[in-house]
């Protein structure tokens, strides 16, 4: 597989940090009040694929196991785009190996307008790169985007879901993906480990799950320190 969205953000955040997911995933430390956010955004992110009422949701799993095939996901996204499916959610796209899911897609008269699912009561520039990230692929795979929207979290459960429109930031934004994508591919594919010495991105816009391996100390301890200070990261 080429780059998905995950990898893009960690890797702009930090090229060693997409290395590392790649070679030794295995020095990963997340605290648990991070798994915790991921989760509880997760939960939201399934609520939420059913704010326009009935959908088709393209999740296909590998025999025998939770993980996504994203090839068969991916054919059977293009079904549903001939069969004019008017909402689908995980949404999943392959373009030149690289790989995307969208949260929903909704069908407009021109094309589909589509949503990214973020449990967080406002929009951060993070969320407008990830939707970013997403056009690059969906318009390059032949999919007519219409508009784009951030869905936050709502003030209450009445109103759990509030569609932020990012059309424009989130267009703007295609060459800068374009530049990036096929050097991060070329170097999460390199042999040696990369070199990057601890700075500000380590926790930058997000804190960083190796930092206790690149900075040679108990890992937990210093996580606790900087866990308040982040943003929502779902
Ligand atoms: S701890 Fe810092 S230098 Fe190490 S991978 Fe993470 S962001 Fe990069």
């Amino acid at each position: 597989m080429g780059i998905t969205k995950t990898d893009f953000m960690r890797g702009m955040q930090c090229r060693k940090m997409l290395w590392l997911d790649k070679h030794k995933p295995q020095l990963k430390v997340i605290p648990p009040e991070v798994q915790a956010r991921l989760d509880a955004g997760n939960e939201f992110g399934d609520k939420a694929m059913a704010m326009f009422g009935p959908y088709e949701e393209m999740t296909v799993y590998l025999p025998g196991r939770k993980i996504p095939d994203k090839k068969k996901m991916a054919e059977k996204t293009q079904e549903h785009l001939r069969l004019g499916t008017p909402v689908i959610c995980e949404a999943a796209f392959i373009y030149y190996n690289h790989y995307c899911a969208v949260d929903i897609l909704k069908k407009t008269d021109i094309g589909y307008d589509f949503y990214e699912v973020k449990n967080a009561p406002e929009v951060h520039d993070q969320f407008i790169k990830d939707a970013a990230f997403q056009y690059y692929i969906l318009t390059r795979s032949c999919v007519k985007v219409d508009h784009i929207y951030i869905v936050t979290h709502g003030p209450d459960e009445e109103n759990p879901f509030v569609p932020n429109e990012i059309t424009e930031e989130a267009k703007a934004l295609s060459p800068w993906i374009n530049d990036n994508i096929w050097d991060l591919n070329r170097m999460q594919k390199e042999r040696e480990e990369i070199k990057t010495e601890p700075g500000d991105q380590c926790t930058n816009p997000y804190e960083c799950w190796y930092y206790g391996y690149c900075h040679n100390s108990p890992k937990e301890e210093q996580m606790k320190l900087i866990l308040d200070e982040l943003p929502d990261q779902t």
